[in-house]
């Protein structure tokens, strides 16, 4: 899964056994794994469900029958499997022809299980069981669920989809919903034959029914985890290319075929590559990416077996309004979605505590898939964005490590996070330099042809590294997947002894609201320090509290030399001097990672503010795009920490206007043909910017267009359009709101719709802000925008968001997917710096949230309180900065 970044019925599971570090049990296809927990009794196991769907997508409910082949493994009475929001019509088991026993079926709502009772004890073998039931088609992504939009004749359309990570499949279907029982799945649907249906697998067949409509069957899946299994309905448009002997689909909305031709090129281009990669090709006949309008707050895509599912923002090329970031963004999304296909899907992790498995594993697959086709993209330095990112978690108390016990479908759901994605996506970097690329990817074929159609646990990719060649990863890599936190390695004074440069480096625990206690006692890691003084780099694992490092050379030591280690560098001032000296010659990749390391070891007080912001004076008008969007992110990021001193924020206005302005002038404010990816993006980022900053030029040319715009919709580029929109809309009053208004309500472009309603809860004045609030209660935005309106509110306005989210909880609810809502306080707190949220949270969580699934409201006071206690030390040090120098 893709998880929405963008800003995020608890059931009791029982651990059947804890898992241990001790050896591991290799998981079968047809034995049952007894070390991983579950929340099912492990008496049988399934083997193949035939499914029959027949939804009523007008009613939003379904009929189902499904037949389960099943093994039973200890004589028991009852089979308990997996069932929420099910009504069951009738239950039944036949062994061998012999009978026809029925069921008494009793569901357990927050266990989220039915029971079924059979007048006899079922002694071990293999059992046909058949239940017809009924179900609900959902309005936010989980199970079954609707989405409705304006179809391109400008009628009302509703399209169906499957969401079933992590624990919904058993919405749609009764199961062993839980990830180590795979089996194998043939889906039958009965539909109206004027709609297009979907699935893993290829149609088998379609046949004519009564009364407009057609029974569609799919061929029969591998053996998968039931969160795999897709389902989709709609007035669509397919298009497909041939990827050597497979076929690769991207089915859009009718209509909108030729905005999925560059997601269905991505596709295309990556396949063999992964084939490649991988050792072991796809393995099915086709795979399709299948988009949907509106928008989720848990996830963007989903790697469903053979039909990814991709919202629309992150799978259609729109002239009318996609973004060069957008473009990038849809390949990222295919490249992580399709990485999953091995990495997830033909080997899955056996239980979520491993969930790092797949999502790092596929964040960190995107990057070299990115780097591979695009280097002009600067994925190295999306990487080292995303290591910034998880660090920015991972340095709180309420961190948790990559490989966590997760027991309850809440934890299952909130595992979906930066320390998940990034913190996994960045050791797999660190531990892929350790290795060799080659080396590492000889372990990774060796380990998808092993496991393949089975499950695992982070030890057996350790495992196959070793076992390759990878001597000491194993070490490196339990280290920073079993425990949390981030290394901190001092560099002691470096010396020249024949033309070596030798240092001693002192390893501690970096934090940012537990200084002293991590300092008295840090946890140790084996950190491979890669250490550059102007000759080769050098690699050396720590080992204790204190190493020898040399590196060949006398120049500027830089520590963390291509930014792949994962862990910040704290050096003394001699030092940090030389290297600020030498800053200009670095790499690229290498200047973004100092920069961002020395800026949160100043902000965290680890160093005077002014160490990180001498390095940020080092980034020059004319540098890489990829810097300068990191400069003039920091003194966005810096101006709106002193909403109360206009005068602070007129001198770092002008200052960036000075230093920057000239750059935007050359890039210009529209997109020119010469354009390079990077300067295309950096042009976005830098109108919002300075935008944000009240730039004289930009605001003026913001109100033209603005005003070109009401006139003629496509008076602005669409690769500019959300980007001066924004500018606009932050700071829009009654008339300019209610006219972006105005087009929202008339858009019949699903993904434009979305993006005006969205612009329209980012106003900087109040009132508007509580027009925005009250308008995402309505139907009118549409059921998926609605929430992603009322985060936007709490960008600028986080008191009142949180207020008004509390004043209507039950109806708020429904807004959000089930495996988001425990989340969404916790991103509306967001950046605040606002106190008075504390009491508010903590009150919040008490009343709504079990105890076991409070860590992201913990995380959001963590942050909150972190903000609170710093920024005036903060403040204080860049108004002295500023003033001694002046731009
Ligand atoms: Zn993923």
């Amino acid at each position: 899964m893709k998880s929405a970044f963008v800003l995020l019925a608890s059931a009791a599971f029982v651990c059947a056994a804890p898992l241990t570090t001790a050896a591991i049990a290799q998981p079968q296809a047809d034995t049952i794994d007894t070390t991983v927990p579950t929340q099912l009794p492990r008496t049988a196991i399934p083997h193949h469900y035939a499914l029959t769907i027949t939804p009523h997508a007008d009613k939003l409910s379904f009929d189902g029958t499904v037949e389960i082949d099943l093994e039973v493994v200890k004589p028991t009475n009852q089979l308990v499997l997996n069932a929420a929001d099910i009504n069951f019509e009738s239950a039944r088991l036949t062994s061998g022809g012999r009978g026809n026993v029925p069921a008494k079926v009793s569901t357990d709502a927050a266990a989220q299980t039915a029971t079924l009772t059979f007048p006899r004890t079922l002694t071990p073998g293999n059992y046909h069981l058949v239940v017809a039931y009924t179900g609900k088609i959902n309005t936010q992504a989980n199970g079954l669920f609707a989405l409705d939009y304006k179809d391109v004749d400008g009628k009302a359309a509703r399209s169906l989809f499957t969401q079933f990570e992590a624990a919904d499949a058993r919405r749609f279907v009764p199961s062993w919903d839980e990830p180590d029982y795979k089996a194998k799945w043939d889906l039958t649907v009965r539909v109206p034959a004027r709609l297009m249906a979907v699935g893993n697998m290829p149609a088998a067949s379609s046949k004519p029914l009564a009364g407009g409509m057609k029974e569609v069957r799919f061929q029969t899946s591998p053996t998968m985890s039931s969160y795999l299994l897709f389902f989709a309905l709609g007035d669509f448009d397919r298009i497909t290319k041939p990827a050597g002997d497979r076929e690769v689909g991207v089915v859009v909305s009718r209509g909108n075929g030729s905005k999925g031709q560059y997601a269905l090129d991505a596709e295309a281009q990556i396949l063999p590559y992964y084939n490649d990669y991988f050792g072991t090709p796809y393995p099915l006949p086709k795979l399709d990416n299948v988009g949907g309008p509106g928008q989720s707050q848990f996830f963007s895509a989903m790697e469903n077996w053979g039909a990814i599912f991709t919202f629309e923002y992150s799978i259609l090329n729109d002239p009318a309004i996609t973004s060069e970031g957008g473009r990038q963004q849809i390949f990222g999304t295919e490249a992580h979605e399709m990485a999953h296909q091995w990495f997830g899907d033909l080997v899955t992790m056996a239980w979520w505590d491993d969930l790092w498995l797949n999502e790092g594993f596929a964040s960190w697959m995107a990057t070299k898939a990115t780097e591979h086709f695009h280097p002009d993209w600067g994925a190295d330095i999306g990487r080292v964005g995303a290591r910034e990112g998880a660090m920015g978690q991972d340095s709180f108390r309420s961190t948790h490590p990559v490989v966590q016990h997760v027991r309850t479908v809440e934890q299952a759901n909130q595992a979906f996070d930066a320390i998940t994605y990034s913190k996994g996506e960045s050791v797999l970097a660190m531990l892929e330099t350790f290795a060799g690329p080659d080396t590492w990817r000889k372990g990774i074929q060796t380990y998808i042809k092993q496991h393949q159609y089975q499950n695992t646990r982070t030890d057996d990719l350790w495992a196959a590294m070793e076992r390759v060649g990878a001597t000491g990863l194993t070490q490196i890599a339990r280290d920073f997947t079993t425990q949390p936190g981030i290394p901190l390695i001092k560099v002691g004074p470096a010396q020249c002894v024949n033309g070596q440069t030798a240092v001693t480096v002192t390893q501690s625990q970096f934090s940012s609201d537990a200084k002293d206690e991590v300092a008295a006692r840090p946890l140790s890691w084996h950190v491979p320090v890669r250490a550059s003084a102007g000759g080769a780099v050098t690699t050396t694992v720590t080992n204790g509290p204190t190493t020898p490092v040399t590196a060949p050379g006398c120049g500027p030591l830089l520590i963390n030399a291509g930014q792949s280690g994962y862990y910040r560098t704290l050096y003394t001032p001699a030092e940090l001097q030389a290297l600020k000296g030498a800053f200009p010659r670095l790499a690229t990749v290498d200047q973004f990672g100092v920069l961002a390391d020395q800026l949160t070891l100043s902000e965290t007080a680890y160093q005077p503010m002014s160490e990180g912001m001498d390095f940020v004076a080092e980034v020059p008008g004319n540098a890489d795009p990829r810097l300068v969007q990191a400069a003039v992110g920091f003194w966005a990021g810096i101006y709106g920490d002193f909403d109360k001193n206009p005068q602070v924020q007129a001198a770092i206005a002008a200052r960036v206007g000075k230093i920057y302005g000239p750059r935007l002038q050359q890039l210009g404010f529209t997109p020119r043909t010469s354009d390079t990816p990077s300067e295309a993006v950096l042009r976005n980022t830098m109108i919002r910017s300075l935008g944000a900053m009240g730039d004289p030029a930009v605001v003026a040319e913001a109100k033209r267009l603005f005003a070109a715009w009401q006139a003629d919709p496509n008076a602005i580029p669409g690769s500019l359009k959300t980007t001066w929109l924004q500018v606009v809309a932050r700071n829009a009053d009654q008339s300019t709101w209610d006219a972006i208004h105005a087009r929202a309500k008339a858009s019949t472009n699903a993904l434009e719709h979305t993006s005006l309603y969205q612009l329209l809860s980012i106003a900087h004045d109040d009132a508007l802000a509580k027009r925005a609030l009250d308008l995402a209660m309505t139907d009118e935005p549409g059921k998926t925008t609605s929430a992603g309106m009322i985060t936007g509110v709490s960008g600028s306005h986080s008191r009142m968001a949180i207020d008004f989210v509390l004043a209507h909880l039950d109806q708020v609810n429904q807004l959000i997917d089930i495996s988001g809502r425990s989340r969404f306080m916790q991103r509306l707190a967001g950046g605040s710096d606002d106190t008075s949220l504390i009491p508010i949270l903590q009150n919040y969580a008490a009343a709504n949230l079990a105890a076991s699934d409070r860590k992201p409201v913990e995380q959001a006071i963590a942050q909150l309180q972190f903000r609170t206690s710093t920024q005036p030390r903060i403040r204080t040090e860049v108004a002295a900065w500023l003033a001694a120098h002046p731009a």
